[in-house]
């Protein structure tokens, strides 16, 4: 009897799922991708959220308790939210750099300050970290989430590989579709409040013309909102591209003054209802613009 319950137990361990927590919704959707059944994911902050400014709330801190690693965004978007929670939880499998991933060890910044000063402004001083809305840069993530789960748990290596190569084939067919969505707009120049889509923007050929934020990080003032109606009266960019978290007041001000339309847009899965997958986020975008 005791035989077979040690059997049992030792059965119930080696089919244990791994348990990854992650700081974004899009960090989630691609992890239960690639592994699917094998991974339970606990996600930290919504969609809907301002990803630099989450309240780190105690709910949080129960998520990172049962985690046996931890994905991050990295680039500073979590420093202002992670560390206090990663503290209270006292969970030592995190505490080991060798169970975390930082996802933006993995691609390019963009938007790096290239003097000592505050030109990257409160957010952004070492780049533009919200690389994952290039969708070029989701295989890549990917990629790294597959070689990160299949070091951690080499039984199931071949299921996550396989699940990578069915996403990529997907997603390239994906990318065609948002090319040629996109291809019209080239050349075309938009208004945001804060940095968020520069990546999506550089992917597409389109221009970040202002921000609504003087800098990023920095809320309006009334002197460069005023100077944002000269811009957008002489330049006419396509449209102001809203994030979802931030006050729409300025951006409604601006559209009340010189006509500008003003669209809300997701930046993460979650940001709207209707956006339940990585792919959809980027359908979203790229038919909001049309
Ligand atoms: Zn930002």
């Amino acid at each position: 009897m005791r035989l077979l319950l040690l059997l049992a137990l030792l059965v119930s361990l080696s089919e244990a799922k791994l348990t990854v927590a992650v700081s974004y919704p899009y960090i989630a959707s691609i992890a239960k991708t690639i592994g699917g059944d094998k991974l339970t994911v606990e996600t930290l902050a919504q969609g809907s959220w301002d990803p630099h400014f989450v309240v780190p709330k105690p709910s949080l801190i129960g998520r990172l308790r049962s985690a046996d690693l931890i994905i991050i965004n990295g680039a500073d978007l979590e420093s202002g939210w992670l560390p206090p929670l990663l503290t209270r939880a006292s969970n030592g499998n995190l505490n080991n750099p060798a169970n975390v991933l930082d996802l933006s060890k993995k691609v390019k910044l963009i938007d790096i300050p290239t003097d000592t000063g505050r030109a990257g402004g409160d957010v952004h001083a070492d780049g533009n970290p919200h690389f994952h809305l290039d969708p070029h840069n989701i295989p890549v993530l990917a990629e790294a989430i597959t070689l990160f789960l299949s070091q951690k748990d080499p039984a199931n290596a071949p299921l996550y590989r396989g699940n990578l190569a069915a996403f990529k084939s997907l997603w390239s067919t994906n990318l065609k579709r948002w090319d040629s969505t996109m291809a019209p707009l080239r050349g075309t120049s938009v208004i945001q409040y804060h940095p968020v889509f520069n990546y999506f923007l550089r992917a597409y050929g389109l221009k970040s013309l202002a921000t609504i934020e003087p800098l990023a990080g920095i809320p309006p003032s009334s002197g460069h909102t005023m100077k944002l109606i000269g811009i957008i009266a002489a330049e006419k960019p396509l449209c102001i591209m809203h994030d979802v978290y931030h006050s729409t007041k300025t951006g409604e001000f601006l559209h009340d003054k010189t006509g500008i339309k003003l669209l809300l847009m997701p930046h993460d899965v979650g940001s709207l209802e209707t956006i339940d997958t990585i792919s959809a986020l980027f359908d979203a975008l790229t038919k909001r613009l049309q």
